[in-house]
């Protein structure tokens, strides 16, 4: 992968991959197969790129936020027919415009995430609506621990809670912060993420109840159900004596499964 000359910029997360071994080992992680759609975020030179699609004879859609990487970009792909780059933020693009891009067909993410934005990014991802079959990504290693945290541990928050729900969350491995270029001042993890379709279809409104019971960590889940929904403290208790919990519990003692009860019951009361 050619980066001669380029001027990496520290703004937009560039921390680049060049070992082969690992990029290929990515790919595997995310289960892609010679048929699978791809998406990544954050195309960088390409190296991600270019493993993805000696994968996959399916669409790989890239989405980069820096222009000034396109030259570099069209060479290092040159072999490959099959992919497209989107020039432009991530979090800024219409979830259709990605749908349209693979026919409204299913698709893997795959992606070496910048970290300044990578919870953004995963929320992006899941609130999207998309029809997402899986989601493997590189992160730091502090956000993969998080991710896979359990109840009652300081680790634990709404997005363990949230991915928790979405898929079968695991972490295939840990990456030194020796293996980027730049080196960056933290290591990494990879993450995988098989979908659950169960819950795929509420995931977005699942994830705005976990959201406010996670909203003031030291309050009680009741308290936070009555600021984040408006309700009163009648009602909150109400709900919550509906999942078997108390008002006083906390949100970091609640098994993801608890999260889905608390969302069905503000269904049923039509306060979602
Ligand atoms: N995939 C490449 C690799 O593995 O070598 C680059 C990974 S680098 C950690 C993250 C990439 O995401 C950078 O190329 C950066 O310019 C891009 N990026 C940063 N913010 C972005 C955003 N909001 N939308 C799309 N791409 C973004």
């Amino acid at each position: 992968m050619k980066t001669e000359n380029f001027q990496f910029k520290k703004k937009f997360g560039q921390n680049f991959l060049t070992d082969t071994n690992l990029l290929k080992a990515i790919v595997t992680d995310a289960g892609v197969t010679s048929e699978d759609n791809v998406l990544e975020i954050g195309a960088g030179a390409g190296a991600l790129t270019n493993e993805i699609a000696n994968a996959t004879k399916g669409k790989i859609v890239s989405v980069e936020i820096d222009k000034t990487l396109e030259p570099i970009l069209k060479e290092n792909l040159k072999a490959h027919n099959n992919v497209e780059v989107v020039f432009g933020d991530i979090l800024k693009l219409d979830p259709q415009e990605i749908a349209k891009k693979f026919d409204n067909k299913p698709f893997r993410v795959v992606a070496n995430l910048p970290y300044y934005i990578s919870t953004p990014i995963i929320f992006y991802l899941i609130e999207s609506e998309l029809a997402i079959k899986s989601i493997t990504v590189m992160l730091q290693k502090e956000l993969a621990d998080r991710i896979c945290a359990k109840p009652n541990s300081k680790d634990y928050g709404g997005i363990s809670v949230v991915l928790g729900l979405y898929g079968e969350v695991r972490k295939t491995r840990d990456v030194p912060r020796q293996l980027f270029t730049p080196q960056p001042n933290v290591d990494s993890a990879v993450i995988s993420l098989e979908i659950n379709p169960q819950h795929a279809e509420n995931i977005k409104e699942i994830s705005k109840v976990v959201k406010v019971c996670f909203a003031m960590r030291r309050k009680t889940l009741a308290n936070n159900l009555m600021q984040g929904f408006g309700i009163d403290r009648e009602k909150a208790n109400q709900i919550l004596q509906n999942c078997g919990l108390s008002p006083t519990a906390r949100a970091e003692t609640l098994e993801k499964e608890q999260y889905v009860c608390l969302f069905n019951e503000l269904k049923k009361e039509n306060i979602l």
